[in-house]
């Protein structure tokens, strides 16, 4: 390509950008009729005529709207985009000036002359131009955050000034204005001179730029600091603040520490406590473990006592006040308290009162702290089988507390509350350890001044406490606790206890706490007997006590609507007020049953009757038992099939009835599960009647255990079981010979109404049992 010659080129037009000489640029090209001008050159000698746009926003350039002056460039690849576009690599060969276009259509056809640089002598003011413009570009890179060193030392080899002003022109961002003014210079001295100066101008902008940078950095990395000193002084606050917080929280505990109960021991362990809460930092988890724990110490009673009333008089006086019969039980307390008030020493046995719910047991415990003038506490153990529930857990546990003991001692307040131990029959144990050795520990006076509980650690006093305990079922408490108790009975009560006692203690009790008073409801004598037989079943008054205060708050809707009205409760009206009747009473089976008897058992719950059904029918011999029979029951029906064996021929049973037969003895649930040897007869009777069709007295009951041979032995709970009979209407009770002295605690007005069949052979049973004639 020579100078001067002239060429026709297909022309690319370009925006905001252009090729100098000797530079190799990407060029992304997407306008169709460049496309087309480039595949001219490819298919010609790949020389392209590159102009550039005067406005880089126009779409499709006019002729008049490009630069004349451009640069020959050599298409050296082409490459097709997915998106349809072309990128090219171009190298500028020479400058060239677009003399005119010969065609506008498809693309630029242009004629063109090309340009050659002057006064080119590489002489040294050439020399120096390279080494000023080397200089400044260098210097330029250096400050420049977007060139890098790279692109200088490209250009360090370049010793042709005019391809060095053009390579160096190329990688500086300057408007293109500039860039085409440039590329428009021919002399190569007058361009390096131009180039100096834009070098020197574009250092000067960077300059600034940088200045500009770093204030705007520095005002940027003031308010930064600003910030974090702001946050520091907050954090730095916050600390002194909660140092304050802490300080004022410490004297605080110091003088809770002080004013408190404490004896000189506790306090000064209490005060090493303080003295590392102050130490460790508050987040810590270990100084959540030390407050809760100073807390316990604070809050626990540790000498604070009430003083004793031990007036034998007033306490009997409040025994009665609060409670109806029960005399065994409150002689004893009363000698207790005589004791008390002649030894001041609370050695003794800890009573033990055992009995049904609801006959008084916790309320007669309140009533003695009432008495004595004593704090009172309950304590339920019921369901308690880890030792840890009393002795409480070491406080290095996340939420450890204190045993059951130490707990009630500080809801108690003081050191000798009254403290009863409810259900001390329904601990259990399991691998956890044993709670019951823990409480032998509380109730042995030899060791219980200085009883140890995991979390407190240090010891605490309990032997001025007065433990009373209660339980349902004597034979359950654990041998060594029951060692050290005294067991009082409270047997349960009967119709005309319980009448007595609704009558002056529970109604005149419900209608004060629901503000009621006698003119605005009264239960009349016969609609109280009928809510005691029909609507209640039990031994003691709880469920008798819960209907008197439901009729109570109903009656209380009533009396808010219409403060005038006066409400009386019969036999007739207690369906209105509290649905139908829950029991039968009185109401024995019609006939009389073949192969179904009645026992008596004796339960948790007091006094039970239960009926024992068996049917005989054909077959191989099966035995066959259903309902709810503990395993003490299925060995009595064993034994009672031996035993009707040994007596068959007697009893005119076919000898092989147990081959012959399929027997089904069946036990109807019931309430609550019975289990024990005392339904030994009623099982025989059972049997024989079904296997011989003779009829069953209905209104007898029965209880006694029997041996393979047919005596009858002793059982408990007589006088349970008797009162429940008498409840279910029964009329003629046969109970073993030996029990009879037990008919003495039987309340007359009981005994009055029924017949007891004393009897000690299983002969004897049968006798009385069958309808006569049978
Ligand atoms: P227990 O502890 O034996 O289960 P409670 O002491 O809770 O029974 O007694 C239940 C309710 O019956 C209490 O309100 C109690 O005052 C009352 N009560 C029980 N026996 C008598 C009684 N002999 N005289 C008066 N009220 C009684």
């Amino acid at each position: 390509m020579e100078k001067g010659s002239l060429l026709t080129l297909p022309v690319l037009p370009l925006r905001g950008t252009l090729v100098y000489p000797s530079v190799i640029v990407h060029l992304d090209v997407g306008r169709k009729p460049s496309i087309e001008a480039l595949d001219m050159a490819m298919l010609e000698d790949r020389r392209i005529m590159l102009v550039t746009q005067k406005e880089t926003a126009i779409k499709d350039p006019k002729e008049e709207d490009l630069f004349s002056f451009g640069t020959v460039g050599y298409v050296k690849q082409m490459l097709k985009l997915p998106n349809g576009t072309f990128r090219v690599l171009i190298e500028g060969l020479k400058r060239a000036q677009v003399l005119n276009y010969t065609a506008t259509e498809p693309y630029y056809l242009a004629e063109i002359e090309v340009e050659d640089d002057q006064n080119i002598e590489q002489d040294l003011k050439a020399d120096a131009f390279v080494r000023s413009i080397l200089d400044q570009f260098k210097r330029y890179v250096d400050l420049s955050p977007k060139l890098s060193k790279e692109v200088y030392e490209s250009t360090v080899d370049i010793e042709d000034l005019g391809q060095l002003t053009d390579v160096v022109a190329s990688h500086l961002p300057i408007r293109l204005p500039t860039k085409q003014m440039l590329l428009e210079i021919l002399a190569v001295d007058e361009r390096a001179k131009t180039l100096i100066q834009v070098l020197t101008d574009e250092l000067e902008v960077l300059r600034l730029e940088k200045q500009i940078g770093q204030q705007v950095k520095k005002t940027i990395e003031q308010s930064q600091k600003e910030y974090y000193l702001r946050e520091q002084m907050k954090v730095i606050q916050s600390e002194l603040g909660d140092k304050d917080g802490k300080r004022k929280e410490v004297s605080d505990l110091e003088e809770k520490i002080e004013t408190s109960d404490m004896t000189d021991r506790i306090k000064e362990v209490a005060m090493k406590e303080l003295q590392r809460y102050e130490r460790i930092p508050q987040t810590s988890a270990e100084s959540g473990i030390i407050r809760n724990y100073l807390d316990w110490l604070i809050q626990l009673p540790w000498q604070t006592t009430t003083t004793d009333q031990l007036d034998v008089t007033k306490t009997a006086r409040i025994l009665d006040q609060d409670h109806y019969g029960l005399e065994t039980v409150k002689e004893r307390i009363l000698e207790y308290i005589a004791v008390q008030a002649l030894t001041h020493d609370l050695k003794g046995p800890i009573l033990c009162l055992v009995g049904p719910p609801g006959v008084g047991k916790t309320s007669l415990a309140k009533s003695v702290a009432r008495a004595m003038n004593r704090e009172f506490v309950r304590l339920s153990l019921g369901g308690v089988k880890d030792e840890s529930e009393v002795r409480g857990h070491r406080r290095t546990y996340i939420g450890a507390m204190p045993g059951r003991i130490i707990q009630s001692m500080k809801k108690a307040g003081t050191v000798n509350p009254v403290m009863l131990l409810d259900e001390i029959d329904k601990m259990s144990s399991d691998y956890k350890g044993d709670p019951s050795s823990a409480m032998l520990e509380v109730l042995d006076p030899e060791q219980n001044y200085q009883f140890s509980d995991h979390f407190v650690e240090e010891p605490y006093d309990l032997s001025q406490v007065l433990f009373i305990a209660t339980a349902n079922q004597g034979q359950l408490i654990p041998r060594p606790l029951l060692d050290r108790m005294e067991v009082i009975q409270l047997p349960g009560y009967t119709e005309i206890e319980k009448q007595f006692i609704a009558k002056n203690y529970l109604v005149p009790k419900q209608l004060k706490q629901h503000g009621l008073t006698k003119a605005n409801l009264t239960i009349r004598k016969d609609g109280l007997l009928e809510l005691i037989r029909r609507y209640t079943r039990e031994a003691g008054v709880r469920q008798l006590e819960r209907k008197i205060a439901s009729l109570c708050r109903k009656a209380a809707k009533v009396i808010v609507e219409n403060p005038d009205e006066k409400i009386m409760i019969t036999k007739t009206r207690l369906e209105d007020y509290l649905g139908k009747p829950l029991y039968r009473y009185g109401q024995m089976e019609t006939e009389d049953p073949i192969g179904t008897a009645t026992g008596l058992a004796y339960t948790a719950f007091g006094g039970d009757i239960l009926s024992i059904e068996v049917s005989v029918v054909p077959g191989k011999g099966k035995l066959q038992l259903t309902g709810k029979l503990g395993d003490v029951m299925k060995e009595s029906a064993q034994a009672a099939i031996s035993y009707i064996r040994s007596r068959q021929a007697m009893l005119g049973i076919n000898e092989n009835f147990y081959q012959t037969n399929d027997i089904h003895i069946h036990v109807p649930e019931g309430a609550t599960p019975k289990d024990g040897p005392s339904a030994g007869i009623t099982m025989v009777t059972a049997l024989v009647s079904a296997l011989t069709n003779k009829r069953i007295r209905r209104e007898v009951g029965m209880t006694g255990e029997v041996t393979l041979r047919g005596r009858v032995l002793p059982i408990g709970g007589l006088k349970e079981k008797t009162m429940s009979a008498h409840r279910s209407g029964l009329t003629t009770i046969i109970m073993p010979k030996d029990n009879e002295k037990d008919l003495d605690d039987i309340p007359e007005s009981i005994k009055k109404d029924l017949t007891f069949i004393p009897v000690s052979h299983m002969d004897e049973v049968l006798t009385h049992a069958f309808v006569e004639g049978d």
